[in-house]
């Protein structure tokens, strides 16, 4: 995949993904009615303002994860693992840590207050999410991956080093333009209407919000109600078919002639190749002149109906 195809895929899932996390945080924040746009804004664009940080971030390291050709380390394979991706998180909010605790320090001996006062609690407070986004980047990047066929073959070593075992199904081509297009634009399209939602809530009070969601909400309900009476329904005629299934199968259970000419020890013929196979048979090993007739015979008479 062209790095234009994994930054749609990254942006376009990395954003639905955050929007809605912030959609359900806004949604649990109560506020006065007397609320203003003013003080609206100076709540929540902090909380906003991160998620498009860690969405950039997660863009960035899904375009930089393929110059592991450029660097000569083997291609899809430390910078597509997910040992690599599980690592980053766990260590950059550690290091995160250090530089800020380093800071301090420097802050303190050189007298710059600035460091100590804003930059390291900043640094302490976003390494995490920092670490998050970094790992997101190249998981969505893998997910890129997946359904391709790879540059020259080459697989996606998800497990390495452990395993050095080819998750890439194979399905399209990694280098087809119109794939990576279509990814882009389809993953922008996206990016940008969850983001205009986030910037409704900026806009717009929870009640008002409410208002203006309503007849998506409205629609996404009455699919949801459709949905399950389809459900139901589809239970129901399965049940009954079943049922209607365990009724014969006793039937043929007990009954020894349950139609044609089943002889002692003959089983039921519930597949129609069979039958037709057990017909030529019989009808080979007929004596009588039939044999000449036999193909006559075979397509004239009709298979019994399943
Ligand atoms: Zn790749």
């Amino acid at each position: 995949m062209y790095r234009q195809g994994h930054l749609g895929v990254t942006l376009g899932i990395a954003s639905a993904g955050t929007a809605y996390l912030l959609h359900r945080r806004f949604d649990q924040q109560k506020q006065r009615k007397t609320e203003t746009f003013e003080k609206r804004l100076a709540n929540r664009s902090p909380v906003v303002l991160k998620g498009i940080a860690a969405v950039a971030t997660a863009g960035l390291v899904s375009g930089i994860v393929d110059y592991d050709l450029s660097l000569g380390l083997g291609h899809r394979t430390v910078t597509h693992s997910l040992a690599t991706a599980e690592g980053l998180r766990h260590s950059v909010p550690r290091i995160g840590k250090r530089v800020a605790d380093t800071l301090d320090t420097i802050s303190k001996q050189w007298n710059i207050p600035f460091l100590r006062e804003y930059v390291a609690p900043s640094i302490r407070e976003n390494a995490s999410l920092f670490g998050t986004a970094i790992t997101s980047g190249i998981g969505l990047h893998g997910l890129g991956d997946i359904p391709t066929h790879g540059v020259g073959g080459s697989a996606l070593q998800l497990l390495w080093p452990i395993s050095s075992h080819s998750f890439t199904l194979g399905l399209v081509s990694s280098v087809s333009p119109q794939l990576n297009l279509l990814l882009y634009q389809v993953g922008v399209a996206v990016a940008v209407v969850s983001w205009a939602t986030v910037l409704g809530r900026l806009i717009f009070s929870n009640d008002d919000w409410q208002k203006i969601r309503q007849p998506v909400t409205d629609i996404a309900g009455r699919v949801k109600g459709t949905f399950s009476i389809a459900k139901s329904e589809l239970t129901e005629i399965i049940e009954a078919l079943r049922a209607q299934k365990d009724v014969l199968m006793q039937r043929a259970g007990t009954n020894t002639r349950p139609r044609g000419n089943l002889g002692k020890g003959q089983a039921l013929i519930t597949d129609k190749s069979k039958w037709r196979h057990r017909k030529r048979q019989s009808l080979a090993n007929a004596p009588s002149p039939a044999n000449g007739r036999r193909d006559m015979i075979l397509n004239r008479e009709s298979p019994p109906h399943f």
